[in-house]
């Protein structure tokens, strides 16, 4: 998926027990949150491996 601010791409980035979409771009990140209307399939896979982290 891609940063709404400059259009590269978000890599899901674990930081100790938080999650969060980083771009890989300007850098900025996403809380889960933030994005969850907008996960494609491929990052949602993604996330399915993190089921025991909260998203805060
Ligand atoms: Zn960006």
């Amino acid at each position: 998926m891609k940063c709404k601010k400059c259009a590269e791409k978000l890599e899901v980035h674990r930081a100790c027990r938080r999650i969060r979409m980083r771009c890989t771009g300007c850098g900025r990140e996403y809380q889960i949150h933030e994005v969850a209307g907008d996960l494609d399939r491929e990052t949602e896979k993604i996330l399915e491996k993190y089921t025991a982290i909260i998203y805060d």
